[in-house]
């Protein structure tokens, strides 16, 4: 079957928000499943969207109904997503680079995904813990969309092994590949990717 003859090819643009969140399950999430859900989304958005290669168009997220995208010089953080009465309106930091507004917007799409499940998803950890656990998600859901694990493992096989050379490739920081080939397992890092006491620290 070619993609022109795909079923997602029928499903609307204003029913992907949906059909992302209808992957959350019905209750508590576990870190490794979080993760895996995280993976998922990102692939059925990349899928839905039509996109296939690197390095991914923002319009994945800034097309979609509901969603609009503000940039602001010097706002005090990299991104943020505020609901409004019709939309959630997320706004990213004009001055950083383009390859961070770019990891930020995908971020904060997490955000708005969660949204509507957020105490549920986490209510099996510590209160305290709740808002770093998501803002790791949401990381992890930002490399997955930006830097698909299929397409990075396929280029490295290819022999695309420069950080520098994918990052461009993939229009994200190299501070972002760095953190993404160690998760892969492609830097010469074999600790497991999946460990909740190793946080991503980073943003972009
Ligand atoms: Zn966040």
């Amino acid at each position: 079957m070619s993609r022109l003859d795909a079923p997602l090819a029928l499903v609307p643009d204003s029913d992907v928000i949906a059909e992302l969140r209808a992957l959350l399950p019905d209750r508590p999430i576990t870190w490794a499943e979080a993760h895996s859900v995280a993976e998922r989304q990102a692939a059925r958005l990349l899928k839905l969207l039509h996109v296939g290669e690197p390095a991914v168009p923002q319009f994945v997220i800034s097309s979609l109904p509901g969603i609009v995208v503000d940039r602001r010089r010097d706002w005090p953080t990299s991104g943020m997503s505020v609901r409004a009465a019709s939309h959630w309106r997320i706004v990213l930091k004009s001055n950083e680079s383009r390859q961070r507004q770019r990891f930020s917007l995908a971020h904060e799409f997490t955000h708005v995904l969660d949204d509507p499940a957020i105490e549920r998803l986490h209510a099996n950890v510590a209160p305290a813990r709740r808002h770093d656990r998501a803002e790791r998600i949401c990381n992890y859901f930002a490399a997955c969309l930006l830097m698909p694990r299929a397409w990075v493992k396929h280029d490295w096989g290819t022999g695309i092994q420069s950080t520098r050379a994918l990052a461009w490739r993939y229009y994200v920081s190299e501070q972002a590949m760095t953190t993404r080939l160690s998760e892969l397992g492609l830097s010469g890092s074999r600790t497991p990717i999946l460990m909740p006491s190793r946080g991503r620290g980073d943003r972009s």
